[in-house]
């Protein structure tokens, strides 16, 4: 078992918040500006949706612990759809959607563990 790691945010309403991160955080960049306190947010490590060297769409867990909404409380998915237009082929348009299925099975596989990361952040 590791020990909990903390980070102390700096905040525009509230100073410095030192906040213990869940494990899949990713910390938090200190050259970030400050933020209000509701918008801080623990965010885990992005991962990039590509085709051809394309980025299509970005993922990430997310919290925020001191959100006024609770059910911003809960840990997230956050995914981001880059601007991407193109014209396929066949062949270009298989390996579009080979690539979303790849993509849609991680995200359905990553829906079945939010229960449990939910449950290891403790809200
Ligand atoms: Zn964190």
């Amino acid at each position: 078992m590791t020990t909990p790691r903390t980070v102390t945010v700096r905040t525009i309403d509230q100073g410095d918040v030192t906040m213990t991160c869940p494990p899949w955080c990713d910390g938090h960049a200190d050259d970030t500006l400050p933020v209000h306190l509701v918008d801080v947010a623990h965010v885990g490590r992005h991962q990039e949706i590509k085709l051809r060297g394309v980025l299509l769409w970005t993922t990430a867990l997310v919290q925020y612990p001191y959100a006024t909404d609770d059910a911003r409380h809960d840990v997230r998915v956050y995914a981001e759809q880059d601007w991407h237009a193109d014209s396929y082929t066949a062949a270009g348009l298989v390996e579009l959607a080979d690539t979303l299925a790849v993509h849609a099975e991680r995200l359905r596989t990553l829906a079945d563990r939010l229960p449990e990361l939910q449950e290891e952040t403790g809200q």
